[in-house]
Parts: C-alpha cells; structure tokens; sequence
C-alpha cells in the first residue's frame, strides 16, 4: 500500500498490507479531534470527528523519499508523537514515545494509494471499527469492534518485542531508539487553544 504526503514529497509503502496486517479503525476521541487542527483538520476529521486510522506494525513501513520532509508535533509532553509532513502539512501518523510499544497509527490522508475505493477494500478489508464513540458528533455512533483492535494490537506488540523487530520503526533511529526528528511539544496555551476549538465544534 502507498503511502506518502499530498505534494508527494514524503512517500513510501506499506509491505504486506491485509486485513491481517492491517486494522482499520475510526477513532472519536478528543486527542484525535485535537490532533487533526495540527495539520488540515478538514482533510482529516469526517463529520462525526472521526479519523480513519490504519494501525499496522511499524516493521512493515518503509520511507523511500522526503524523510528529511517529516516532522513531529505532541499536544503535551506526554501524549501522542503525531508525525506529519513539513512540506505540506499532511497528517502521516501517531506513534507512541516508546518504540518498544511498537505500533503505528496511519493517518488516512497519508495512504495515497491511488487505487482508493473499491481495491482498499479489497486490500485490507472494507470493515472500520469505530472506537472510543463517546466523543462522536452530530449524532450518536456505535462502537464496534475496540476489544478485538486492542488485542490485535497487543498481539503484535508482544511478537515484535521478543522478536526484536520492534527496532525496525522508520519514525525512530535503529540504534539510538531516539524519533528522527526532535518532536515539537505545544504549550500548555497552544493546546489549550486547540482543544477549546474541539470543544466548540
Ligand atoms: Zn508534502
Ligand atoms: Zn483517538
């Protein structure tokens, strides 16, 4: 699966994409909602304020070009890293601080394949489990499927943990297990600011 920014600056691919490898979610928390106005917070939030996100094992992502084109932002010191272009503002992706929990969160604006639609489907499954529905708008949403992502998730943590393939992680340098990049954390006014923006939405 392609990914990369929308100037086309960043891209890389996702090995082995599948419903196996692959799940795909739509996450309403207020994190998330905050997070997407750090890039095109139309581009990223649908209506609901959901972010369709892909997480899938960082082992499995690879940059080819324009990493020197990647930026990173947290809301506060101990939240999310949320990875983004800096050649356009594409959101990218969130990962954890520890790249021992390894799991990446793939943003849907910067999966560019250019098969959209019907053969995404086909690629990693058309199912989208909604999670953390209580921060949905306009309208109540039902949660589906948040167990079964989480244990997926740990699953693959765990096997990338005794495997050791938790060091291969494009975010973070193989041997230092330091971010590429220096993450830049908000203010405690710049957050605030955000998340009143999130609240009045
Ligand atoms: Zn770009
Ligand atoms: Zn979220």
């Amino acid at each position: 699966m392609q990914i990369g920014c929308a100037c086309g600056k960043v891209s890389g691919r996702v090995e082995k994409a599948s419903s196996k490898t692959v799940n795909r979610i739509r996450c309403y928390c207020r994190d998330c909602q905050a997070g997407a106005y750090l890039t095109d917070v139309d581009k990223v939030l649908d209506s609901h304020g959901g972010t369709e996100i892909y997480q899938t094992s960082p082992a499995l992502i690879s940059f080819h070009h324009g990493l020197e084109n990647i930026g990173c932002t947290r809301l506060a010191g101990k939240g999310l890293m949320r990875w983004h272009s800096t050649c356009c503002n594409t959101a990218i992706a969130n990962t954890l601080e520890d790249r021992k929990f390894a799991f990446v969160g793939l943003v849907h604006t910067c999966v560019q394949s250019p098969e959209m639609g019907d053969a995404r489907d086909q690629l990693i499954g058309a199912q989208i489990f909604d999670v953390n529905t209580g921060g949905a708008k306009n309208g109540p949403i039902k949660r589906i499927g948040q167990r079964r992502t989480i244990f997926k998730i740990l699953s693959g943590v765990l096997k990338a943990k005794v495997t050791g393939t938790y060091k291969m992680n494009p975010f973070f340098d193989a041997v230092s297990g330091k971010p590429i990049v220096k993450p830049r954390v908000l203010s405690g006014e710049e957050s605030a600011a955000i998340y009143q923006k999130v609240d009045q939405d």
